[in-house]
């Protein structure tokens, strides 16, 4: 396959004496990870007087070595959100030129990659752009992650975010637009009207909105098709149909309850926190960004008698019944939750109640099976070489990532992605040498 990003060397290639976090643990002393065809061909202890060090060596003594993180919840297409502009269409763009938007779509790609996030699941976009970044990426036209991705959102007339989903009433409709999706090429499937949210004014958070019937015909076609479905839902009612009616994960989940978190373990159904959505929230706060009305709407809902938990109650709530956690960031999804800012979603974690390791493996390893690949996620003989280097060392202090600078060096199947650190760019130059 063409790329824009080259492989260091034709054959293989050794980076040597790094200390690694697999995706699981971290290991014991310096490792050696051998890089072949894009593929990690082996893995061996740096000291290991049998081991055979195949290709150019780079010493990386003082670096550390992450699996490429995954980021479960982006919105690439169309790029970020525009800070301060007046009403959601101006804020999205979307008058915009279809062409314009697929600019902003693959810079928006390239800049996640380039912070260490060689997989993410888009959820809604605009015209399939989605799609066709996902593919073009596949071809080596533009640079960014791997792609799972959704089309556009499913939401009831006038249901939550109806401005950027298809609208769509009653079991049939639902199941047509499922199709169309499939004939589209998605991986994915997004109900987004499960309940209201945020973003859609005169829209309850936790209301449901798609009757269970809906829901139902939407994962059975979905599942049909071989497809996964992800359900937003804020209320404990409508997380509770989505997860009766066979969705695959629930998104952000803000108002989960001790009942609707029991179903979810129960059925092995895994939470998508979104937490770096809160922190665009809490950040816009403080910076005066956030429009007044959305101020005004928050202080509502409390009023009402449902102030908006805290990441600390939230996560807490999922865990006291033993649902899955993982990182997935909805960036794109509002002004202060942008593109490049992914791994923060795993110092919010920790922050919340994880330990550093369990948000690592949040962002890796637990995120990779709950999507259901089996090719990332990990450090592992015969994955993908997607690898992240960086010189501070992460598993110990997850709050680094807040800094973009921590990610020192990407690796997407093999071939260098990124280069921040000028000292890594030296090393990599005199293999290409
Ligand atoms: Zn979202």
């Amino acid at each position: 396959m063409k790329s824009l990003m080259p492989f260091l060397s034709a054959g293989p290639m050794t980076l040597r004496y790094l200390s690694v976090f697999d995706g699981d643990n971290v290991r014991k002393g310096l490792v050696d990870i051998t890089i072949d065809a894009g593929k990690i061909a082996r893995i061996a202890a740096s000291d290991d007087p049998t081991g055979r060090i195949e290709g150019p060596e780079i010493d990386l003594r003082g670096y550390y070595a992450l699996p490429g993180f995954i980021d479960a919840h982006t919105h690439l297409v169309g790029g970020d959100v525009v800070q301060g502009a007046a009403d959601y269409a101006s804020s999205r763009r979307t008058g915009e030129a279809i062409g314009m938007q697929a600019f902003r779509t693959a810079e928006a790609a390239r800049l996640t990659l380039s912070r260490g996030v060689t997989t993410v699941r888009d959820l809604t976009g605009r015209a399939y752009l989605d799609v066709q970044v996902r593919d073009a990426i596949a071809e080596g036209i533009v640079e960014g992650p791997r792609v799972l991705t959704s089309g556009l959102g499913l939401t009831i007339t006038g249901g939550h975010v109806h401005m950027r989903c298809v609208e769509v009433d009653g079991p049939k409709e639902v199941r047509r637009e499922v199709r169309s999706h499939v004939k589209a090429g998605v991986d994915w499937i997004k109900l987004m009207g499960v309940t209201g949210g945020m973003a859609t004014v005169g829209r309850h958070p936790l209301a449901p909105q798609f009757t269970r019937k809906e829901i139902r015909a939407g994962v059975d076609e979905a599942h049909r098709a071989n497809l996964r479905v992800a359900a937003h839902a804020h209320g404990p009612e409508g997380i509770r149909n989505a997860v009766l009616e066979g969705v695959d994960t629930i998104e952000h989940g803000i108002y989960l309850d001790d009942n609707a978190a029991e179903i979810m373990a129960e059925k092995g159904l895994v939470l998508v926190p979104t937490l770096l959505n809160e922190k665009g929230w809490i950040d816009g706060l403080a910076a005066g960004t956030l429009p007044a009305a959305a101020i005004a709407r928050r202080q509502a809902f409390a009023d009402e008698g449902f102030p908006y938990p805290t990441p600390e109650q939230r996560i807490a709530m999922a865990r006291k019944h033993g649902v899955r956690v993982i990182a997935g960031t909805d960036v794109g999804g509002n002004a202060n939750c942008r593109h490049g800012m992914n791994a923060i979603e795993m110092a919010m974690l920790a922050d919340a109640g994880m330990s550093n390791i369990e948000a690592l493996r949040a962002g890796t390893s637990a995120s990779a099976e709950a999507l259901g690949l089996k090719d990332c996620g990990r450090i592992a003989v015969g994955l993908p070489a997607d690898i992240v280097l960086s010189a501070r060392d992460i598993s110990n202090d997850i709050h680094c990532l807040s800094a973009p600078e921590t990610i020192a060096a990407v690796f997407k199947g093999g071939r260098l992605a990124a280069a921040a650190d000028p000292k890594l760019r030296r090393a990599f130059d005199r293999v290409t040498a």
